[in-house]
């Protein structure tokens, strides 16, 4: 009985290929014993096939007339092909393919009937006498006979959309042969689609849509990892293996799978989202456990131009405008939607007319709550939401305007990229229509699409996927309970069932801890494996603070921050699934009695730790995380007591291309930066400040607001002000945790608590930024003694 209920989003699920029967089993074609009909080659080790295939289209009523030939895992009956030979030029019914090797010893795919050439390897061949060989990894390799070190063509050099362990994606830099991924064109047709992943000559690997968009970065490799994505560190674990290799000859990453027995594809799909999805025997289903984006909106112009990206992830996922129709519903059924939406009726300042009628103008119409699309055009000159409207009426090519915080945009020609927003940072977009579609009622900021709930934010590198080609660990004995595997380092999140959460908590007997929305219980997969189940309640605020958890921690990954393992969302249920923590909070170890006392060297590390977490929340991933509650009692520590940022309950996303700035209230008293008071907007500049009380903290071993600090209306003690006298007088060892002994790098107490002190500034430009705060604690760059905050001193009534 499976532990987890695993929901598999993979609509390639939906599709069976006709598995074509076996009837010869050998791993070689050679001239004069080619390939026909249901015949296959079939790997020494049973696990790839090649052969001819057709993808059966029987779910969407469409004939399917193409047959390709292809590569999928043999021993899988749903078979999905992993690379495809000639995708651009399928063989059409009726013709009957042949694959044979012709005369000047290439490899080719011919008409049974006229025996011309469909499709070649085209490979400069030196000798005439050669095989095809399809090997052990999936290659395809065209080789001489009798010399197997002497390759012509190999299909690892082209591949499609899946890729291979072992197979490279990169640069031949002395031949010029660049492999990348190009995503199919739709559900059944092999054809080349929109989306391609690959490396720059210069190593960084790129997302690109359409052949002219780059949608993300991994940023540069730095000799472990990829700068926009730390947490691929070269190498994992016993499983598989991450390489990257750029030299004189060549630039290229591949990775490795050790246990041949297991059956990954790692897959660029169609709508641009890449995903890793293992088989599973026992369900004999595919099994996703990574996303990348985790959201279908996420992916770049994932439901062409003139439409909506329903963020719920809900059927259907991609909506026309308002006044549009489907383009093509076959292609958009499919899942090819690349010409998206077309306008009902043309516009009418677009038509040649004589303008007299003032009621025909075209008019606009109000899509409430939205992301807006890229590409927009400033108009500095309009200051008035008509002056915009006005803007957009007279330009024939505009399609759209919006007014709001930054002024007048317009947009012109197709409208990609706008999906709804559920998390009240929504604008609203007046799209252009014909007079006719728009109702009376609705010309004046109308509520054309409803409010929706979303689950929203924009992923971290796409590189993710496939570089990070999960470190899955397989626990033998766990794997055999549960049919999923051991989910420990997987990347990914994961949907858990509510039963199943439930028995893993024995019924949420172990209460770990509990805070302002829930309560945090043990649980147990296996023997070896722990989990901590967080169970929010209250109704509504709750539901707040999952959809914070799953959209921040749920998509970004760093040694510093826990890790979301999965959710439960059932009902009313919400539940979230996380690595459990051995060593508690912070808080425990610094505020309560306990046996054991954090040294000098484990504190100093823990602070490095958690400004790296937070450094790489606030800059590394690609929308900018605001955590908004940082105290040691969200500070977890590991069995090596590594710190890890918990409870993103609070966070805020914001996207890079909208302010940083957000007004809510959010945090706990005694962290809280004085911009949350006075009501400023605030940015991740909170985080700094409440990372600077943390520090000082850290150093004392007390809370800031201990009573101890605070005799008779004196607040001269106040530890943060102690600091800052004890600085200036040089007497820095007095202000350590007396549960050290004194034994403690007066060096980095000292570089800690100036840190500290710039932190907690009143004006938050004053503040370092976290990445900053690294350098400064790694004594990377020089601190200045920082100054006293006003605030500070106006609490004590005086100077220090
Ligand atoms: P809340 O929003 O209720 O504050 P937190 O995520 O901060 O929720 O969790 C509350 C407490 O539960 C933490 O302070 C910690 O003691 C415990 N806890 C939370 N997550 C874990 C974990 N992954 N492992 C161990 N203990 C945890
Ligand atoms: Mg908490």
């Amino acid at each position: 009985m499976a532990l987890l209920h695993v929901v598999v989003l993979l609509v390639l699920g939906l599709l069976f290929l006709h598995a074509p029967s076996c009837s010869v089993a050998t791993d070689t074609v050679t001239p004069g014993n080619g390939l026909a009909g249901s015949s296959r080659l079939v790997s020494n080790n049973s696990k790839f096939a090649l052969g001819f295939f057709k993808m059966d289209s029987k779910s969407f009523n469409y004939t399917n007339p193409y047959t390709y030939l292809g590569i999928w895992f043999n021993k899988v009956p749903k078979l999905t092909p992993l690379w495809s030979a000639n995708g651009e030029s399928p063989v059409i019914d009726p013709t009957s393919p042949e694959l044979a090797i012709v005369g000047d010893g290439n490899l080719v795919i011919m008409d049974g009937a006229t025996r011309s050439i469909i499709w070649s390897t085209r490979a400069n061949t030196t000798t005439t006498d050669t095989i095809a060989v399809l090997q052990n990894d999936g290659n395809l390799v065209l080789r001489s006979s009798s010399n197997s070190s002497n390759i012509f063509w190999q299909s690892f050099d082209y591949p499609t959309d899946n890729f291979f362990a072992g197979a490279k994606i990169g640069w031949d830099k002395v031949t010029g042969l660049n492999r990348r991924l190009v995503s199919r064109k739709n559900l059944i047709d092999q054809a080349p689609g929109l989306y391609t992943a690959e490396l720059q000559r210069n190593g960084v690997g790129h997302l690109v849509w359409n052949s002219t968009v780059e949608i993300e970065s991994t940023g540069e490799w730095n000799g472990q990892y990829f700068s926009a994505a730390p947490e691929l560190i070269g190498n994992s674990d016993n499983l598989t293996t991450f390489r990257y290799v750029n030299n004189d000859r060549e630039v290229y990453f591949t990775w490795i799978l050790h246990d041949q027995t297991m059956i990954v594809l790692s897959q660029l799909d169609v709508f641009g989202q890449g995903l890793v999805s293992i088989w599973m025997d026992e369900s004999q289903d595919w099994v996703t456990i990574y996303k990348q984006p985790v959201l279908q909106c996420d992916a770049y112009a994932t439901c062409g131009p003139f439409t909506v990206c329903n963020e719920k992830n809900e059927d259907p996922v991609c909506n026309c405008m308002k006044g549009f129709s489907i383009s093509s519903p076959r292609d958009w059924e499919l899942g090819n939607r690349r010409d998206g939406c077309t306008r009902n009726t043309p516009l009418r300042r677009c038509r040649i007319d004589d303008g007299s009628n003032t009621d025909l103008t075209d008019k606009f119409y109000a899509v409430q709550q939205v992301r807006l699309p890229n590409d927009a055009m400033k108009m500095q000159a309009a200051t008035s939401e008509d002056d915009c409207s006005q803007v957009c009426l007279g330009n024939c090519s505009c399609t759209a305007y919006s007014y709001g915080k930054g002024g007048c945009s317009v947009w012109h020609g197709k409208l990609t990229n706008v999906r709804q927003r559920s998390d009240g940072n929504g604008e609203i977009l007046h799209i252009r229509l014909a007079a006719t579609e728009v109702p009376r009622a609705a010309r004046k900021n109308s509520n054309a699409i409803g409010i929706g709930a979303a689950i929203g934010a924009s992923a971290a590198a796409f590189g993710l996927m496939i570089l990070g080609l999960m470190i899955w660990r397989r626990k033998e004995k766990w794997f055999a309970r549960t049919q999923l595997g051991d989910i420990q380092g997987s990347i990914g999140i994961l949907t858990f069932r509510y039963v199943d959460l439930e028995r893993a908590t024995k019924k949420f007997s172990e209460k770990l801890g509990g805070g302002s929305f829930g309560s945090v219980f043990k649980g147990y997969l296996s023997d070896s494996f722990t989990l901590a189940v967080k169970r929010l309640d209250g109704a509504k605020q709750g539901e707040k603070q999952f959809r914070a958890e799953v959209s921040s921690v749920g998509i970004i990954q760093h040694i510093n921050l826990v890790k979301l393992i999965g959710f439960c969302c059932e009902g009313v249920q919400r539940l979230l699934v996380y690595e459990y923590m051995p060593n508690h909070s912070l808080d425990v170890h610094l505020f309560k009695a306990s046996d054991t006392v954090l040294d000098w060297n484990l504190r100093f590390q823990i602070a490095i730790g958690v400004a790296r977490g937070l450094a790489y929340l606030h800059t590394g991933c690609r929308d900018c995380i605001i955590h908004c509650d940082i105290k040691p009692e969200n500070i977890l520590l590991d069995a090596s007591f590594v710190p890890k940022i918990a409870d993103f309950g609070m966070a805020k996303i914001l996207g890079r291309e909208f302010s940083h700035a957000i007004t809510t209230m959010r945090g706990t008293i005694g962290y809280l930066a004085p911009e949350w008071i006075s009501g400023a907007p605030v940015t991740s500049k909170v985080d700094v400040y409440s990372y600077g009380m943390v520090l000082f903290e850290i150093v004392s071993g007390r809370r800031n607001s201990s009573q101890e600090y605070f005799n008779d209306g004196d607040y001269s003690a106040f530890f943060p002000l102690q600091v800052a006298r004890k600085l200036l007088s040089g007497d820095i060892g007095s202000l350590v945790d007396a549960n050290l002994h004194g034994i403690a790098n007066l060096d980095e107490v000292e570089r800690v608590c100036r840190v500290a002190g710039w932190c907690i500034q009143d004006s938050e430009f004053d503040r370092p930024t976290m990445t900053e705060v690294v350098q400064f604690l790694e004594g990377l760059s020089e601190l200045d003694m920082p100054p006293v905050p006003r605030l500070l001193k106006a609490i004590t009534g005086g100077s220090p």
